[in-house]
């Protein structure tokens, strides 16, 4: 038996769900089919909900086009036949269901966390009656009745042990296709609904294929698996075919949303294999999660964390004061302050925290509040912050094993000019991260990638400024040296920049040189000091020379 997951993405739209058909239909084996809402119906609802309770009557519109949605699907995938109206029915009661509760917030002017999660849940029980009627032969089990949490110091958990027996108990005579919608549950004490957290279909899929054993558990997408670096920045970015939990765990939590991090818990102790797979491009591999992984690399992806801040407290000399460390995370506990990265320094004078942009200041209030009596008395400074910072991290399965990771990092960033704020490599050695400003990401993810995944060629980028005797006659040399230099001195020349007195033409990818001119003349846009500048800059390129 196998349990399929199928996103937001994948199940919104006609295309999506006719690729979903055709996977889920292929099947020899028993199979569980977990679904997503539509995309954007779970955004949709919280936002209306929201609209609602500040006394926004569009909150109206928001339920206005939920229902559009859900009436448009309908009639495309059934028309107007007989199956439209079994399940229609079914969709207008949960739709009622919602005015209701919208109604209702409105009235009130206040979302109880109850009615919030109703409301929530509205998403996948909707996308779920229509997919099972779509999928020939399907039998909808409804996790309402088996997905339980229990309330933890405010906290929506998990209870595992209860939903491991009820899943269990569900589908103990399950054959043929189960389709369950994600991301929704009840709690154990009350009944009343509640939810696994944004993105938790994925964790749905999960708990199950771990209570029931099963052989795999495929979580189907919009992208084709994880890949060594954000494909919006790097563009030779590549899928990665094979990653153990630990790395996987590694990459989402620093921001490589492919999948939702706690999905990684329950089938990890079972060494049930997770198939990352995109419903778009099913024909390629993709990307296997195991316990552990069978190729041997030394460093496996990039993650980055875009935008986010340190927090440095220090003393002259923190040598011998016992608890700073202890009563600063529990000062950022108190306020709910989560932090990715700690760094500090073996004299014990200073110790920094990497936090996201959104919380930062909540968090240097709390600290300075908890060394109040200190910093008064001088023994400590006052928390320093630092802002628009990103943070890299470079991924392996063993980069404590193997030597000059760190070195190669170093040398990558520092041929380019970029700066190293603060460094730390995690415990589980799977992981060694760098604090950088924010305007060197785009730079630094190209460099490091380079020379991890592509370190064949040393590459310049340059920017040629006057194309007439001089610098046309040099185009033209560079040109018919290209592939020697690359040959002979594995070095690779890009020129990425041409301009003459009038015109310039940029192309991060690279400007092929028997046709510039043509180019020029085409797509050039008209050109001056300040402008060029800022075009040149703005590409971020590593290793660029301007001629
Ligand atoms: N629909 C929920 C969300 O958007 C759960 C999920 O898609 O995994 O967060
Ligand atoms: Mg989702």
């Amino acid at each position: 038996m196998k349990v399929l997951k199928f996103g937001g993405t994948s199940v919104g739209s006609v295309e999506g769900l006719t690729s979903v058909k055709n996977i889920a239909e292929s099947a020899q084996e028993a199979e569980i089919i977990v679904v997503s809402a539509f995309s954007g119906v779970t955004e949709s609802l919280l936002r209306g909900a929201s609209a609602a309770s500040e006394g926004d009557i569009a909150f109206r519109s928001f339920y206005d086009e939920i229902c559009r949605r859900h009436e448009e699907m309908m009639s495309s995938l059934f028309g107007e036949s007989s199956r439209r109206e079994r399940v229609s029915g079914q969709v207008h009661l949960l739709l009622d269901e919602l005015k209701s509760l919208y109604e209702g917030v409105y009235a009130l002017r206040v979302i109880p966390k109850k009615t919030g999660d109703q409301i929530a849940s509205m998403g996948e029980r909707l996308s779920s009656l229509i997919i099972a009627e779509l999928i020939e032969g399907a039998v909808r089990h409804d996790s309402l009745n088996f997905i339980k949490t229990i309330e933890v110091s405010g906290r929506t958990l998990l209870n595992s042990s209860l939903t491991e027996k009820m899943v269990r108990n569900e589908f103990a005579d399950a054959n043929g296709i189960s389709i369950v919608p994600g991301f929704i549950a009840t709690d154990s004490v009350t009944g009343d609904i509640t939810t696994l957290g944004r993105g938790g279909s994925d964790y749905t899929a999960s708990i199950i294929a771990a209570a029931l054993d099963a052989g795999s558990l495929e979580i189907w997408t919009d992208v084709d698996g994880f890949m060594t670096a954000d494909p919006r920045i790097v563009k030779d970015s590549c899928i990665i075919d094979e990653i153990s939990f630990a790395e996987a765990m590694e990459l989402c939590h620093f921001g490589a949303k492919v999948i939702y991090a706690p999905a990684l818990y329950p089938v990890l102790p079972k060494e049930i294999p997770m198939y990352i797979k995109n419903t778009f491009n099913p024909s390629v591999s993709g990307t296997v999660v195991r316990r552990t992984t069978r190729k041997s690399k030394t460093v496996t992806g990039l993650a980055s964390i875009g935008n986010m801040c340190l927090l440095t407290l220090s003393a002259p000399s923190m040598v011998g004061i016992v608890g700073v460390d202890s009563r600063l995370f529990g000062a950022l506990k108190s306020r709910n302050i989560s932090v990715f990265l700690v760094t500090q320094s073996s004299s014990e004078t200073g110790i920094s925290v990497g936090i996201t942009a959104d919380a930062i200041e909540k968090a240097r209030v709390a600290v300075d509040e908890e060394f109040a009596s200190e910093i008064s008395s001088g023994v400590m400074n006052p928390s320093i912050v630092e802002k628009d910072l990103s943070t890299v991290a470079v991924v392996g399965p063993e980069l404590k094993m193997s030597k000059g990771v760190a070195a190669k990092l170093f040398t990558a960033l520092s041929e380019c000019g970029i700066g190293i704020l603060a460094c730390a490599q995690g415990s589980s050695e799977h992981n060694i991260s760098m604090v950088i400003g924010k305007e060197n990401l785009h730079k630094a993810l190209n460099v490091i990638h380079k020379s991890f995944f592509h370190s064949e060629y040393r590459e310049l980028n340059l920017f040629v400024c006057g194309i007439g005797t001089v610098g046309g006659r040099l185009l033209e040399q560079i040109s018919g040296q290209r592939e020697v230099l690359m040959k002979e001195k594995s070095l690779k020349l890009n020129v990425v920049g041409i301009s003459n007195s009038t015109l310039k033409l940029l192309d991060s990818d690279g400007i092929d040189l028997s046709t510039y001119r043509e180019r020029m003349t085409q797509e050039g846009v008209s050109v001056d000091t300040a402008g060029l500048r800022d075009g040149i800059i703005g590409m971020s390129l590593p290793n660029g020379i301007f001629v």
